[in-house]
């Protein structure tokens, strides 16, 4: 990284931080030439998981599936489209969080379930239960089995797929 101050390209780093968000690492440096100090922010690469459908075919995470979903739900109820961008984001951060290289669309339905049933109830019952019948909706709301509850234990949602599935005979 070079000095902003004298150009000096060894300059060192003085500390480290992720922030809150972890998508974001904040580095304090130093200028051993001219004693400069300044602060850099380097953005993390936004590395998503590969959908698994339930076919079992791949397919790269698309956040405008994510959102259509989660848009439609959320049509014409009194919920600020900020609120709506920030379940995205959340449920978005949080696929990336696992640093899984692939990732059930199952599961990624039982996060948009949760974070909805947070959000609106109406809008949760929609994903939930219309939806999951509209044939050009997502497979996010097609492979819900259960629609009644949310998850509420945070863990069961995090590998579910680790158990085999029941109706394969092994
Ligand atoms: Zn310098």
């Amino acid at each position: 990284m070079w000095c902003p101050f004298c150009s000096f390209t060894e300059t060192k780093v003085i500390d480290s931080r992720l922030n809150q968000e972890g998508n974001t690492t904040r580095r304090r440096r130093f200028c051993p030439r001219c004693e400069g100090r300044f602060t850099t922010y380097e953005r993390l690469e936004e590395v998503m998981p590969v959908v698994i459908k339930k076919d079992g075919r791949r397919e790269d995470f698309s956040r405008d599936k994510l959102k259509s979903g989660i848009e439609h739900a959320c049509s014409k109820l009194a919920i600020p489209a900020e609120k709506i961008d920030d379940t995205i984001d959340r449920i978005q951060k949080r696929v990336q969080s696992f640093g899984l290289k692939e990732i059930p669309t199952k599961t990624i339905g039982q996060m948009v379930m949760k974070a909805l049933h947070e959000l609106d109830k109406v809008a949760y019952i929609r994903f939930a239960s219309v939806y999951r019948d509209f044939k050009d909706v997502d497979e996010f709301v097609n492979e819900l089995q259960a629609p009644e509850l949310p998850v509420s234990d945070e863990n069961a949602l995090l590998f579910p797929f680790a158990a085999p599935p029941e109706n394969t005979p092994s």
